[in-house]
């Protein structure tokens, strides 16, 4: 029976726009779910924003605006970067969602049932002008070891000491300045210390769902540790969920005021997206969350939030009654030339800017695969080795192949291809591993070592062509038949590297599909060599190199950067809901550029403008153009218009098939080389198109020929 996936990556924190550790977990996730469902697996792959908590609450009220404001502006961001690094979600949700309250509050119901929740009154600090319990990151004061100032209340940044924020000396509330004091509250404790949550932990954590790294983690945890002084810490202690109004969050049922901690529903947030996708597609929810569920539910997270991953999580659905996780998979974080992310600087790299730049999104797919592994080690990005690895790679082996045998292939032998040629196909096989040997890699997570050994059949098929000399063969009329053979097995081993690359390099996978004439990649194919007589069509441009110069671009300090990356006075330094140690640094975006040149229209002459809901009927590529796609568009007008829009390189025309768009409709028809244009479709880009291009699409129900005002 053929595996179903279940698959998430952390939810990121909706205080702020994605930053480079955010896109490089889930290129490693898409890496691993696009290679499953080349295998032809049932991968659900679902994300959300993580929206509910204190600092999202009060950076929404120091910009004035609702925290679900807020939460919309940042998820109105996330298309941008999740479609520029080619990260294939099925689904995208919330944690502030209907799907989210209902699972919350029924996971608390049944752990309460479970005689799993305790009520206890414990003492915090809370500030008398602004009225609420603070948040240990939002207090401040003088460290009660070394004495520096302005420390936060869990650690100090001087001396590296960790306390409690009542230890600290002089403390101040960081959003009024007010001197806290303490008050007691009521709060709800999830009873990990229980005798139950410990046994199923201990087998849950200790089974082999875990790396080795991550298992001995959670043993100290469970099992309490021996410090150097011979002091022995006790293991699990119970987990306080609840928080006391104001608060933005989920509502504790039968208890007025309260709220779940944002990590409780957090991670409820992967099951609420996944239950929106299910309606989505019309599947069956419970048959993914019953605990003896046939699926597989792995998580993809970083090292900062294990805790919360293999003990919070995992023994809350399993005292709830649902499918506990099968693996979580965590990965280090990313460094930049051997540094460490830095809260005020980010990492240096931004990731939109990264697309702004016209950068190809898969160097940077190719280059941190190149890096990633299944252990738990940190991930640096060397601006001068990327350069070299992505020309050398990428370029200089891998599509050099395709741009030294196509084009005689074409010209010579009007694209078909000769008989294979056994000597030389069995030849490829013996410098590495193989695809099974591959398919184990990818499987593992190991894609470093996945893609050395699919570089070593690269380097074994340039080798071929360089002692072969096609560009010789081809002048040389006796020897027309080398020439035919030789680009034919040539081109037979780059559809194979094409396809074993199609996990990491979708796109350009893609691009090879449409030229090479193969259908959609598939794993199984590479078990058959293209056959004698098929076709290719003219070789397509594949991939430029780096220009080093980008990356400069890419590391200049953008001016504009650091005045919004600080606009919120009121949130912590950390872009993270916990405050805990997080891969989360705040990495500034570039300045958006300003959303219109200060000129203004009045309605009338918007008005103007006659746009309508259009149906795209057809879509086809127009021949003769690389940048146009022939479209039939149904305004409602009881016969359908030809639009030739320039889209071509961002959407196949099979996507577009069947989608509703935003047509306008009263644009003067133009006659161009390849026929009369009758209208417009409208698209989101930036000026130069970096970031991508995205059609607009109006939100369900709408029908076409339906007037947009
Ligand atoms: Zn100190």
């Amino acid at each position: 029976m053929s595996r179903r996936l279940f698959v998430t990556t952390a939810l990121p924190y909706a205080n702020g726009s994605f930053h480079i550790g955010h896109i490089m977990e889930y290129i490693q996730a898409d890496i691993w779910v696009r290679f499953q469902r080349m295998q032809g697996r049932e991968v659900h792959f679902v994300c959300a924003d993580d929206a509910h908590g204190a600092p999202i609450m009060l950076k929404a009220e120091s910009e004035g605006i609702s925290p679900k404001e807020l939460v919309d502006r940042i998820a109105a961001e996330r298309p941008a970067y999740l479609k520029g690094f080619h990260i294939s979600f099925d689904h995208w949700h919330s944690t502030d969602s209907p799907e989210n309250v209902e699972l919350s509050q029924d996971v608390y119901r049944k752990l309460r049932a479970a005689g799993l929740i305790a009520t206890r009154t414990i003492e915090q600090f809370y500030d008398p002008v602004k009225g609420m319990f603070l948040p240990d990151r939002y207090i401040k004061g003088e460290c009660p070891k070394c004495g520096a100032k302005d420390q936060f209340g869990d650690s100090c940044e001087v001396c590296g000491a960790v306390y409690a924020p009542t230890e600290l000396k002089q403390p101040y509330s960081t959003l009024t300045g007010a001197t806290p004091v303490m008050r007691e509250s009521e709060h709800f404790f999830f009873k990990l210390s229980d005798p139950r949550c410990v046994a199923f932990l201990r087998e849950w954590a200790l089974e082999g769902r875990l790396q080795p790294e991550v298992a001995n983690k959670a043993r100290e945890w469970l099992e309490g540790s021996t410090d150097t002084a011979g002091e022995r810490s006790s293991g699990l202690a119970d987990w306080d969920i609840s928080r006391d109004a104001p608060y933005f969050g989920i509502p504790i049922p039968d208890a007025p005021g309260k709220y779940f901690y944002v990590w409780l529903d957090a991670p409820i947030g992967y099951l609420a997206s996944l239950k929106a996708h299910c309606a989505r597609r019309g599947l069956d929810f419970n048959a993914f969350i019953a605990p003896d569920a046939d699926v597989e539910q792995v998580h993809f997270i970083g090292k900062d939030i294990i805790y919360f991953h293999t003990l919070f999580w995992p023994a809350m659905l399993k005292f709830a009654g649902y499918k506990v996780p099968d693996r979580v998979n965590v990965h280090g974080f990313i460094t930049v030339s051997g540094e460490k992310m830095s809260k005020s600087r980010g990492t240096g790299i931004s990731p939109l800017r990264y697309l702004e730049l016209g950068m190809n999104p898969e160097w940077l797919r190719y280059y941190l695969a190149a890096k990633l592994n299944a252990r738990v080690e940190d991930v640096d990005f060397n601006p001068d080795d990327f350069v070299a690895r992505v020309n050398a790679d990428l370029v200089g082996k891998l599509v050099n192949i395709a741009s030294r045998c196509a084009g005689f292939l074409v010209k010579r032998f009007d694209g078909a291809l000769a008989g294979l040629d056994h000597g030389a196909h069995e030849g490829f096989a013996k410098p590495w591993a193989g695809p099974e040997a591959v398919a184990t890699l990818y499987e593992q997570r190991e894609f470093g070592k996945a893609l050395r050994e699919i570089m070593q059949f690269a380097d074994a098929v340039n080798q071929y062509v360089d002692s072969e000399r096609p560009w010789d063969l081809a002048k040389d009329p006796a020897r027309t038949a080398d020439l035919h053979r030789c680009c034919s097995t040539a081109l037979r081993a780059f559809r194979d590297l094409s396809l074993l690359l199609a996990p990491v390099m979708p796109e350009m996978a893609e691009r090879v599909r449409e030229f090479m004439n193969l259908p959609a990649a598939d794993w199984a194919a590479l078990a058959t060599p293209l056959p004698e007589g098929h076709r290719i069509n003219a070789y397509q441009h594949l991939m430029t190199r780096v220009d080093p110069k980008q990356l400069d671009a890419l590391f200049e300090a953008p001016a504009a950067a650091a005045s919004t990356a600080s606009s919120s006075a009121a949130a912590p330094a950390k872009n993270s809901k916990a405050g805990a140690g997080s891969a989360s640094a705040a990495a500034p975006g570039p300045a958006p550029a300003s959303a219109t040149d200060g000129e203004t229209i009045d309605i009338q002459t918007f008005a103007q403008v006659d746009l309508r809901i259009a149906k795209i009927v057809s879509a086809e590529h127009v021949a003769g153009s690389d940048k146009l796609l022939k479209l039939s568009l149904d305004l409602g007008e009881g016969r359908l218009r030809t639009v030739f829009s320039g889209i071509r390189a961002h959407y196949a025309p099979e996507q577009l098939v069947g989608r509703l768009t935003v047509a306008v409709a009263n644009l003067a028809p133009r006659k161009m080389k390849f026929g009369l244009s009758e209208g417009m479709v409208l698209a989101a880009s930036f000026p130069d198109d970096g970031g991508g291009v995205f059609l607009l699409e109006p939100d369900s129900g709408a029908q076409p020929g339906m007037k947009v005002r």
